[in-house]
């Protein structure tokens, strides 16, 4: 009863206190310099807590366990801030903040601004970053890519740091750890490449990686111990997560290792993306925003309660002035100290489109070709109205970020939400209008009918850099156990059939082409739909399906290939997709055919034609005037053709005229 009455009078209390100060009443701190200000000479520790009448920092030998060796009572500063300087050199030493509001002392917890912290997160530490720096790394530099409209140069590879490396058969020392996709020239039990240099053999540009920051799920304390996540459950946004480094007690190893990983990839000519997950935190209440400024960071229903448009417990409160903040210094950061080449949002749509507005053009300010993306998307409803949102539907708002599209991922492979459900690759009829909608960039093309298209009723890309073309990724099912579920009746030779063809789509469309790692070599999950925490006999990437399946392998480098090699793949504009696709309207059902005036985006290819056949039966096809190469097709024989051309059944066509 008494328990009870307790949480009661703190919530009653609570209620006060949101009452009393809405969030817009709080002063916005304008400073940069919250968290930690490190010099060898002194330490400057500020907080932002604008309910609080006294905050503490507490300082610790170690990041976990023992108790504080000193606390320090901070001093209030403007606009909310409280803060205290510390002389000598505090590196190495731990602390924590806690705060009185209402008569009664919040948790301790780690610095939301922390960039360096104890095993698990728990404490902030306090870091000369400069002593983390690999050899060389001043020297760091990106492989040179396209700024602005030309991010569909990019070919997006969107891999697991502890998949790439885990199963034996990759022939990787350092197992799932960042050193693991440093090392070079490592192969599979076949002798085949992997990890690293696999990546680099394929030919794609981005490596997008999942979650890398500190997240929760995983007790860095017990390295031994089998455990997985994908890691969609943030705590310190501006640290390296610690179970991918070799000693995740030493968070100093974890910002070395992980510069150290960057560094590789870019020498290999690979840029590198990060996995973002600012909608939500993984406790809110918990959390070291909400412990120091209750009821601030988060969006809230009418009963006081955290809105949920994650369906993580949470939301956070991007549209507000210190959340937004805290975001944009947090991507700079990332960007400055780690060289992160790329931001990859995870529901996004919970966003407000003028934070990720003001995320983009002041990345694009320090460097223009930052490749920015996000799912346009929501996992539940948000109080925050659609229009202010980062949604799909209003992509054409955002500057220079894309969003992913579902109508062509689910018009290739059917629904993710049925898994019975097909899609045009898998011989579903009437898909044709969802992927030609996914070829145009989801632009306004007179020859796309919209009312068939799957999911948008309107175009919603202002420029082909707009959009993320794809048809799979970490999410929902691998695009071969999807095809295997879908498809019970399709022998293994109609599979690997219909697995090319939707990665001919992906590849040779407009937009931003994706791929989930694996896919090039029939990667499997066994069936498991949603693998977040289902361990390294699922998610860890069987190195020997490389050797099993090469020819795939070598098909889907060929098309990346084909890609880089011709813009007309890679259109700057809605106008030029306009003017120089054309579809051709006598495709019969089942089947799209397109050409492409390269002539006119000074293509080395004067002319193309694109041909997907979705149906089980071969097609002929009447080829327009003159003599044509074959690019891609079944029969590679033939190298010269004109007039028909027969397309086998499940399967894509390429010619051109030089
Ligand atoms: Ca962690």
């Amino acid at each position: 009863m008494k328990k009870h009455f307790f949480i009661l009078l703190f919530f009653v209390a609570m209620q006060h206190l949101q009452a009393q100060y809405t969030t817009e009443n709080y002063p916005a701190y304008k400073g940069k310099d919250l968290g930690l200000t490190y010099s060898k000479a002194s330490s400057t520790f500020k907080i932002w807590s604008p309910p609080a009448s006294a905050a503490e920092l507490l300082l610790y030998k170690n990041g976990d366990g023992g108790t504080a060796f000193k606390t320090i009572e901070l001093t209030q500063g403007a606009n909310g801030s409280w803060q205290t300087k510390l002389s000598g050199d505090l590196k190495g030493t731990y602390y924590t903040f806690r705060v009185k509001i209402m008569e009664s002392w919040s948790n301790e917890v780690a610095d939301p601004y922390a960039k360096a912290v104890g095993v698990n997160g728990q404490r902030a530490m306090v870091i000369d970053l400069k002593s983390t720096n690999p050899a060389g790394w001043a020297k760091d530099k990106s492989p040179s890519f396209s700024a602005n409209n030309k991010a569909t140069d990019a070919v997006i590879y969107e891999l697991h740091i502890r998949d790439a490396s885990i199963n034996k058969n990759a022939g990787i020392v350092h197992k799932g750890k960042y050193l693991g996709l440093t090392e070079k020239g490592t192969k599979s039990n076949e002798g085949l490449l992997s990890g690293l240099s696999h990546i680099k053999e394929l030919g794609v540009t981005h490596i997008h990686l999942l979650p890398f920051f500190d997240y929760n799920s995983v007790d860095e304390s017990k390295p031994e111990k089998a455990q997985y996540n994908w890691g969609y459950d943030p705590l310190n946004y501006n640290v390296p997560e610690g179970s991918y480094s070799t000693d995740p007690f030493n968070c100093a190893t974890r910002i070395n290792e992980l510069k150290q990983m960057i560094a590789a990839f870019h020498k290999s000519g690979l840029r590198v993306v990060m996995d973002v997950v600012y909608n939500h935190v993984a406790d809110a209440g918990s959390s070291n925003f909400n412990q120091l400024v209750p009821g601030y960071y988060f969006r809230h229903k009418k009963d006081g309660g955290f809105s949920d448009a994650t369906a993580c417990g949470n939301e956070v409160a991007s549209e507000l002035p210190m959340m937004r903040k805290f975001i944009l210094e947090s991507v700079l950061y990332w960007a400055k100290e780690y060289h992160m080449d790329g931001f990859r949002f995870d529901l996004m749509g919970v966003h407000d489109i003028k934070t990720m507005n003001l995320i983009s053009a002041e990345l694009h300010k320090i460097n223009p070709s930052i490749l920015l993306y996000g799912e346009g998307w929501t996992a539940g409803a948000s109080p925050l109205p659609d229009s202010l949102r980062a949604l799909k539907k209003n992509a054409h708002l955002l500057k220079g970020i894309a969003v992913f599209s579902d109508d062509v991922r689910d018009g290739i492979k059917g629904t993710v939400f049925d898994l019975k459900d097909k899609g045009f690759a898998s011989g579903k009829a009437a898909m044709e209008e969802s992927v030609k909608f996914g070829i145009v960039a989801a632009s306004n093309h007179p020859q796309v009918d919209m009312e068939k298209v799957n999911y948008s009723k309107k175009a919603y890309s202002s420029a082909p850099w707009n959009v993320i073309t794809y048809c799979e990724c970490h999410d929902n099912n691998v695009l071969w156990d999807r095809l295997t579920m879908s498809c019970p009746d399709a022998g293994r030779e109609e599979l690997v059939k219909m697995q090319e063809l939707a990665l001919t789509i992906v590849l040779t469309s407009q937009g931003i082409p994706f791929l989930h790692a694996g896919t090039e070599f029939l990667r499997t999950k066994k069936g498991v739909e949603n693998s977040f925490n289902a361990g390294d006999s699922i998610n860890g990437i069987d190195w020997s399906l490389k050797k099993e399946n090469l020819t795939t392998n070598n098909y889907i480098k060929q098309l990346i290939q084909m890609r880089k090699a011709h813009p007309a793949f890679r259109m700057t504009s809605n106008e030029d997709i306009k003017k120089n696709i054309h579809f051709d309207e006598k495709a019969i059902k089942g089947t799209i055919v397109y050409s492409i005036n390269g002539a006119a985006l000074k293509d080395s290819w004067k002319k193309i034609v694109v041909a997907f056949n979705g149906n089980k039966k071969e097609h002929t096809i009447i080829l327009p005037t003159g003599n044509w190469k074959v690019a891609i097709g079944a029969d590679k024989k033939q190298q010269a053709v004109s007039g028909k051309f027969t397309v086998e059944g499940i399967s894509a066509a390429v010619f051109y005229q030089e």
